[in-house]
């Protein structure tokens, strides 16, 4: 019997790791063998307990923090990353062969219908959920090792009309179009790149829309298995892209919402 983990030996990023969809794929790249930076932003305490999470159960990760959405985010993000993978391994730190998959996952939602608007909540969409996993990612490939990963978090809103949250949708929109653009650049080392678009996910960025039986059971109701979504359902079918046997697939947008959109 095969007992080799589908991920042994290999290093990840995740961002928005310290709580919702982030942080069911952390715990679960990890519990496929990778050591896994757990990004956060404002929660380093969620994110210090998935790392204590992790290595309790016999996995290996450390925390990244750093604010996504301002000048030089990437660079402070790499700059924990590094930081933080030192100390744990032997590799050069800020150097080649330093990660193998970045997960793109942290982001921000609620901009509202067009009417409603403010440039600043456009500029705050754009920049978290598009701009910075563009720089993440430019930051990533001098480190990624070829064959590596990029799996990006996008929504199910990016595909469908979605006027209560346009400026959300769109920026997801732009994550899709940046996943066929590098997938194409990338594959001459073997790096792949996909999407991943989530329908409607139990975590504390649905609180609003999961506040009384009626408006759960609407939410569960969208989905062709009536129910709401849990993080481990994303974090799969991150898992499947992060691993070998996806090695064929890329450039993709994975639908993850339950069969919402058929
Ligand atoms: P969530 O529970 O609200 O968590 C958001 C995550 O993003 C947190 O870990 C947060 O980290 C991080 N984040 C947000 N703003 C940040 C910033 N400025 N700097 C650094 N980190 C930041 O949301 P979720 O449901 O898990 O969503 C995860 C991803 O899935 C998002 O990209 C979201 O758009 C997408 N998605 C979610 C759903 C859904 O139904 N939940 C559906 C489709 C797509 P900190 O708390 O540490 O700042």
């Amino acid at each position: 019997m095969n007992t080799r983990r589908a991920l042994a030996g290999r290093i990840a990023l995740v961002t928005g790791a310290g709580r919702g969809i982030g942080r069911g794929i952390a715990e679960r790249l990890a519990r496929d063998g990778a050591l896994v930076g757990v990004h956060y932003g404002h929660s380093e305490r969620a994110a210090l307990e998935v790392v204590a999470e992790i290595r309790k159960n016999g996995g290996r990760a450390f925390p990244v923090g750093a604010e996504l959405g301002v000048p030089g985010d990437a660079d402070a993000v790499f700059a924990a990353f590094d930081a933080g993978l030192r100390e744990q391994t032997d590799t050069a730190a800020d150097g080649a062969g330093s990660l193998d998959i970045l997960v793109n996952n942290a982001g921000v939602s609620g901009s509202g219908p067009i009417g409603q608007a403010v440039p600043e909540v456009f500029d705050r969409m754009i920049a978290v959920n598009a701009k910075a996993p563009f720089f993440l990612v430019q930051g990533a490939l001098p480190r990624m090792r070829d064959g590596g990963r990029v799996i990006n978090i996008s929504s199910l809103a990016s595909r469908r009309a979605f006027p209560e949250s346009v400026a959300y949708a769109m920026s997801k929109g732009a994550l899709n179009t940046m996943t066929r653009c590098l997938a194409k650049e990338l594959a001459g080392r073997g790096i792949t790149v996909n999407t991943v678009g989530p329908g409607f996910i139990e975590t504390d960025m649905n609180a609003r829309r999961t506040a009384t039986p009626e408006a759960r059971a609407d939410l569960a109701a969208r989905s062709a298995f009536d129910r709401i979504g849990m993080p481990s359902d994303v974090a799969d079918v991150v898992a499947f892209l992060a691993s070998d046997d996806s090695r064929w697939i890329t450039g993709q947008y994975l639908d993850a919402s339950g069969g919402t959109a058929l």
